[in-house]
């Protein structure tokens, strides 16, 4: 069970605490078994702020709002920015009417959450991915500071999701700059994600399992505020959601759990002996 143990198993720390577990930045205690956290090590996610950064509402909820969730139980500050409002999602509503029913339902979900929402106003299918794209995400990430990010894969075969990914990693990158010289000062984001979602598969290799047992039913219950949440746009997110956080609680030997991924460098420990 090679695969396995190389996984990382988060159970009661959150994903503030994967620094310890992936990149490694306390000594290896001989007792600890690989990927798991180091004993005693301080919860971080307690004053953090973890921030889902999607190309749809829908996205945001459904495909990243159980670490959010999570991140919120353990007293952390959860975050969903989207980056537009999903408006052409549904084949009967007009996207002028669909919209504002997604931020509604976005606000709503958040609410049950213990989240804050943020919108960018993108138009739906033209989530463009440029420098003020970039630069826009980068402002929000120094205004709201986040230790960790989850975002979307970028294997997917949709246009905003692959330019979601881009703008994330590029934004990231500018705002941990001090030379980059805008409005606030600079933050570094400690941890990067990315999501499970159906739309982004090609290539997903989950690496990292969260235990949300204690937010699952929560986040589910948020995530119905949404329209297409019960498969009214053609696809089943609510049975695809509950049954991956079942199979993926199965993998992580926890109740209910999802599956992340980790940019590869994350995934480098720095170790005094083997
Ligand atoms: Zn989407």
């Amino acid at each position: 069970m090679e695969q396995s143990t190389r996984r990382h198993f988060l159970k009661d720390f959150g994903l503030g605490a994967a620094a310890f577990s992936a990149a490694g930045s306390a000594p290896v205690d001989a007792r600890q078994m690989p990927g798991e956290p180091v004993p005693g090590a301080t919860r971080e996610s307690a004053a953090s702020t973890l921030m889902s950064i999607a190309a749809h509402p829908g996205d945001a909820f459904f495909a990243m709002g159980a670490p959010v969730a999570q991140h919120v139980h353990n007293g952390g500050r959860g975050v969903f920015l989207s980056l537009s409002l999903g408006e052409k999602g549904s084949a009967t509503i007009p996207p002028e009417q669909y919209g504002p029913m997604q931020r509604d339902a976005s606000e709503r979900a958040a609410k049950m959450l213990g989240a804050q929402t943020a919108f960018l106003s993108y138009p739906d299918g033209e989530v463009p991915f440029k420098d003020e794209s970039c630069f826009a995400v980068c402002d929000l990430i120094r205004e709201f500071k986040p230790a960790v990010v989850v975002t979307h894969w970028r294997g997917s075969w949709h246009k905003d999701h692959r330019n979601c990914y881009r703008i994330v990693n590029d934004a990231i990158f500018y705002a941990g700059l001090p030379a980059i010289v805008r409005k606030l000062s600079a933050h570094n984001v400690n941890e990067l994600y990315f999501a499970e979602n159906w739309e982004d598969a090609k290539d997903f290799r989950a690496d990292t399992y969260l235990d949300v047992t204690p937010v699952c039913e929560r986040w589910l219950e948020a995530s119905s505020a949404f329209p297409m949440w019960r498969g009214e746009t053609g696809f089943r997110y609510n049975d695809y959601y509950r049954s991956m956080a079942i199979a993926n609680g199965c993998l992580a030997q926890a109740g209910r759990a999802v599956a992340l991924m980790s940019p590869p460098d994350q995934l480098v420990r720095h170790v005094h002996s083997l």
